[in-house]
């Protein structure tokens, strides 16, 4: 998937972070909290040569390239989520929470795909999830319209709260 449709994925994460852990979503934290989301949703595809999250992390992407780890591969595995989940602990608990959830949306997703995800590296197997003529291709018209709903959720997750908690309350 591309990295706008990764970053819509953690944004919708985080935003679920902050409306199940805050009394009040409107503040300084839940900011941070839906910033984090957005960039933590792409940060996968750092094992990705020429993916932003690689650029950006140019140190890091090489050194994962130098240790020959594929695409898909460890960065996408539920025990490199685990590890992350060990190494953030100390954040306070909403930016802990949008951040791990994000990340975790990335190979979520990505297992609509029609390569699949090594969830269980260093097991070589690959998951997916749709067979391969529904699979969602990277930068197809069906991820195109995958971003437009996940964009479309974006938007109603907080409308919903806003009409429960504050219009509805009237
Ligand atoms: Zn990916």
């Amino acid at each position: 998937m591309l990295q706008k449709t990764h970053s819509f994925a953690g944004l919708l994460a985080a935003e679920g972070a902050v409306l199940y852990m805050q009394n009040s979503p409107f503040s300084w934290e839940s900011a941070a909290a839906l910033l984090i989301g957005c960039l933590a949703g792409p940060l996968a595809d750092i094992d990705k040569q020429g993916s932003t999250m690689a650029k950006i992390f140019f140190p890091l992407s090489a050194l994962l390239r130098l240790i020959k780890v594929r695409h898909r591969t460890m960065t996408h595995s539920i025990l490199f989520i685990a590890a992350l989940g060990m190494l953030f602990s100390s954040l306070p608990p909403l930016l802990y929470w949008s951040f791990l959830l994000a990340y975790a949306s990335h190979p979520l997703i990505d297992l609509f795909n029609e390569q699949g995800v090594e969830l269980c590296w260093p097991v070589k197997i690959k998951f997916r999830l749709l067979p391969k003529f529904a699979a969602i291709d990277t930068g197809s018209v069906s991820e195109t319209l995958f971003r437009y709903i996940l964009a479309l959720f974006t938007l109603l997750l907080p409308a919903h709260y806003v009409w429960n908690h504050l219009i509805h309350a009237v």
